[in-house]
């Protein structure tokens, strides 16, 4: 592996497990000093455990909470004495109906966790990041980029992360700092692992039309490293599905 990120310091939020999990321990072998947080207290560090030889530093904290956000870059900064990559990965997903199945409280909470929060990291971090080389992923979905059933405070938070890709970009691009969002597909990841072994609905809409088929959280870790390098200069404000062609086919296999 590359140590194309040595000296470099990142975030990465939703850290204990899935994709988060995947692209901390990605950066880290490339020799990023890595800050990880997520809520899960013993799964985070053995994710630090799995870091083991790299500068991997974890800290427990609920994104959500409006305070978070300032204390997670402050104790990144305390930590490394900089900060160069934020990856707002923390998440959680929502399906389980339609609009008139949605409650306040529902409605709320997702937006709280995978928008609000997105945004309120973003603010804390950008003060920090240099500039050029500074470098935003996001974590959208496929589902934030077309229409789908059920689920639709998952699918505007997952839109409103994607705007704000390209909305933040139009602010700090010219500063040099890259700005990037990754729409997974399917990914095999704690969140996914019962609905892709067990649910037939689910298998149906979307595996069996995915033509490559379940995703892996390396798959996503790979292409965040990537945007976090300097093969990714020039790319700023994009949207980028990792989905194995799922969004941009009508795939639909003969028996
Ligand atoms: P995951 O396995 O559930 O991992 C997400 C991690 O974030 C979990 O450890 C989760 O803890 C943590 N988290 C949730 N809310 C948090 C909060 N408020 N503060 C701190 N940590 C929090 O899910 P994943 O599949 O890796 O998903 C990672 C991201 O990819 C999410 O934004 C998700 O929406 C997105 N995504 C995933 C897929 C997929 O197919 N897997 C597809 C498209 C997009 P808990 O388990 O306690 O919630």
């Amino acid at each position: 592996m590359s140590r194309r990120f040595a000296g470099k310091a990142a975030i990465v939020t939703g850290a204990a497990g899935g994709i988060g999990r995947a692209t901390a321990l990605r950066l880290a072998s490339e020799g990023a000093q890595v800050f990880a947080v997520d809520l899960k207290e013993a799964d985070l560090a053995e994710t630090a455990t799995m870091a083991y030889g790299s500068s991997f530093t974890t800290m427990l904290a609920d994104v959500a909470d409006r305070t978070a956000p300032e204390r997670i870059v402050a104790a990144a900064m305390q930590a490394f004495g900089r900060l160069d990559f934020l990856i707002n990965n923390a998440g959680i997903g929502g399906r389980g109906g339609s609009v008139t199945d949605t409650g306040d409280d529902g409605w709320d909470r997702i937006i709280d966790i995978n928008l609000s929060a997105v945004f309120r990291m973003s603010r804390a971090a950008l003060p920090h990041l240099p500039r050029p080389g500074g470098k935003i992923v996001h974590i959208s979905s496929v589902f934030g980029m077309v229409g789908f059933p059920e689920g639709p405070g998952y699918a505007a938070s997952k839109a409103g992360v994607a705007q704000l890709t390209r909305q933040m970009t139009a602010d700090f691009g010219a500063q040099g700092i890259n700005i990037n969002a990754i729409a997974p597909g399917v990914i095999d990841t704690p969140m996914t692992h019962r609905a892709i072994n067990e649910d037939a609905w689910y298998q149906e809409a979307m595996i069996k039309n995915t033509p490559m088929g379940v995703g892996q959280p390396d798959d996503i870790a790979g292409v965040a490293a990537f945007l976090c390098s300097e093969d990714a200069r020039y790319i700023a404000g994009q949207v980028i599905p990792v989905d194995g062609g799922w969004l941009g086919t009508r795939y639909w296999p003969r028996d």
